[in-house]
């Protein structure tokens, strides 16, 4: 879809699978069940939603999906059944991964960043983006290199270290325009380094929160996962984006919903009615 200067290109990547009280945190299961119902181990099915944008002859690709550089046991951790789609979707737009200049990642946990790492013929792994600056705010960096017992079952530390022997890491502090009209911004809440995109051109703006709002049940104030490490940082943040959507008409991407991932948003009665923009 074209908006503005950029074209702009939905890509599910693959699918995983979450402990249902992870994903929705305070909430209580017998509201959330009913428009997530979970499996029989009461995991819950969410899309990796990523955006490809075209901008300047340079082709950026937010997040990079979990990818296929995965043990038996990380896929049956994630609930993995399939390959990643993101060479088949790249094609489709006659591109291949050595084509992306730029990856953009909200974070380094397992689900957005477990993709820049692909297994060769001889099982080697090396980067999937051999061409791409890789674009990480150092505070996440810091915490995917020193994982506590919290945190190291969801960063894959090693397969991130050869971003850093490959000369492919690029670690920003704040906020940062990393290419023109889009911007990388600092959010805390779901980890201390996690970071927002902002694609602006004119009146043509796209929010991506990342797992500040992963799906439009998190559009809801305390609908915040329970891995967060900050859910009240969330929170703020949230209240933010949602006053940047009604105020300044941001469009805003979800990174985990299994239906909608552009939304247009708009108060009503009762909650927000979100208009899903297929691209
Ligand atoms: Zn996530």
């Amino acid at each position: 879809m074209k908006f503005g200067n950029f074209e702009i290109l939905s890509i599910v990547e693959n699918s995983f699978k979450i402990d249902g009280g992870a994903m929705y945190g305070v909430v209580p299961k017998i509201i959330w069940q009913k428009f997530n119902p979970p499996d029989h181990n009461n995991l819950v099915k969410l899309d990796i939603n990523l955006l490809l944008i075209k901008t300047d002859g340079e082709n950026i690709l937010i997040d990079a999906g979990i990818g296929d550089a995965l043990s038996e046991r990380q896929k049956k951790m994630f609930g993995i059944e399939k390959r990643s789609d993101l060479e088949k979707k790249l094609s489709e737009y006659r591109l291949t991964p050595e084509d992306i200049h730029l990856v953009l990642l909200t974070h380094l946990h397992a689900d957005h960043a477990g993709g820049v790492i692909k297994l060769d013929k001889d099982e080697t792994k090396r980067p999937r983006f051999p061409n791409a600056r890789h674009v990480v705010q150092f505070k996440e960096w810091e915490e995917a290199m020193h994982p506590d017992e919290r945190t190291s079952a969801t960063y894959f530390t090693s397969n991130l270290k050869i971003l850093e022997e490959e000369k492919l890491l690029e670690l920003i502090d704040g906020e940062d325009e990393v290419a023109t009209g889009i911007k990388l911004t600092n959010t805390g809440g779901h980890t201390p380094g996690h970071q927002a995109v902002l694609i602006e051109d004119g009146d043509n703006k796209i929010l991506w929160p990342g797992d500040i709002i992963p799906s439009t049940h998190h559009l809801r104030i305390p609908y915040v996962a329970s891995v967060d490490l900050f859910p009240r940082e969330t929170m703020e943040q949230k209240k933010k984006f949602l006053k940047m959507c009604s105020d300044d008409g941001w469009v805003l991407a979800f990174d985990h919903d299994l239906k909608v991932k552009l939304g247009k948003l708009e108060e009503k009665e009762g909650g927000i009615k979100v208009t899903d923009i297929f691209c």
